[in-house]
């Protein structure tokens, strides 16, 4: 099969995968072989082959939006030929503390697609069938792959920042996710303040009925209830933190930031604001957004790039050059 390859070790320089061809695995116990359709691009993706997370695997294919048919391995539950989406949790170990305790996503021996084990930039990927989740029809292949990531783990955040509806909410660093997550929190009668430096992506935020949006700078106008950061910075957070009220919540949707800079306690967090990080995604997270997802009929911008275009659509994601999410189609 043709697959875009990242290795740790003797890349050409300035190319971050290789185009291969390689065997196609085979379908094994528990697991279904999926025939790749469509694979979102996240900027996770971007942060493992440049190495900002450490590589796990020597040789590694990356993509953890996959939108697949059932291949090989067929289930009940996922009949052959159906349509399903995988997203970055590709399995826990279902019996360390956090899976006992309702956190299956602070697993403490995770499988994470793309990453620890090979993801879906390539014709077929081989993933749990317990990890796969059925797609609802109404929702296309090619848009609904940046749900998978992006669009569970934006959700993700809403609740960890504990969002509730009517609240006004702030969105630092505006991309895929941050996309996202409008339509919810329009549906949840939020009011949404945009903080972003790209000035497309301030366009779009405004397009999507952002109530006000602002520079990477600016103060939005009122005091925030809560705050989402997607911005790999930890500026941007120090930011949404001094926009909050009194017992306000910054939520950091990043897998990796830069730093956090030095601030300053008193007039920053005293008061009972808080920091928390946003980590992974639960199966009933993915399974709660699809559906919202259907119901509100959410629809990303994509840009869509051949398999043998992954190191554009890359570059897409790092310059913030793709129009809407990116996203590789087989
Ligand atoms: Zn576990
Ligand atoms: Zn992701």
């Amino acid at each position: 099969m043709r697959a875009a390859i990242f290795a740790r070790e003797g890349r050409p320089t300035g190319c971050l995968l290789q185009i291969e061809d390689v065997p196609r695995p085979e379908v094994k116990a528990g697991h279904v072989l999926l025939r790749v359709i469509a694979c979102g691009v996240c900027r996770t993706d971007l942060h493992i082959v440049e190495g900002d997370l450490p590589a796990i695997q020597p040789r590694l294919i990356p993509g953890h939006q996959i939108v697949g048919e059932v291949f090989d391995g067929a289930t009940l539950e996922l009949p052959l030929g159906s349509r399903v989406g995988v997203s970055w949790m590709g399995g826990v170990d279902g019996d360390c503390w956090y899976c006992c305790h309702g956190m299956e996503n602070l697993c403490d021996k995770p499988v994470f697609t793309g990453y620890s084990v090979s993801g879906g930039y390539a014709e077929y990927v081989l993933v749990r069938s317990d990890f796969a989740y059925p797609l609802p029809a109404g929702l296309d292949d090619v848009h609904v792959a940046p749900l998978l990531c992006a669009g569970i783990i934006g959700f993700r955040s809403l609740s960890v920042a504990g969002v509730t509806p009517g609240e006004r909410v702030g969105l630092f660093g505006f991309g895929s996710s941050a996309s996202l997550a409008i339509p919810i929190l329009q549906s949840w009668k939020c009011e949404v303040y945009a903080v972003t430096r790209g000035e497309s992506h301030r366009k779009s935020a405004t397009s999507l009925g952002a109530t006000w949006v602002g520079q990477e700078d600016d103060k939005p106008p009122v005091e925030l209830d809560r705050a989402i950061t997607f911005a790999p910075s930890g500026k941007v957070v120090v930011s949404a933190l001094a926009s909050l009220r009194k017992g306000g919540v910054v939520a950091i949707n990043a897998i990796h930031l830069d730093q956090m800079p030095a601030f300053d306690y008193d007039t920053l967090l005293w008061g009972e604001r808080q920091i928390r990080s946003v980590a992974n995604m639960t199966r009933q997270d993915a399974r709660d957004f699809l559906a919202i997802a259907k119901e509100l009929k959410i629809r990303p911008h994509v840009t869509s790039f051949a398999l043998e275009d992954a190191n554009k659509a890359l570059l897409a994601v790092k310059q913030e050059t793709a129009d809407g999410s990116a996203v590789i189609v087989m």
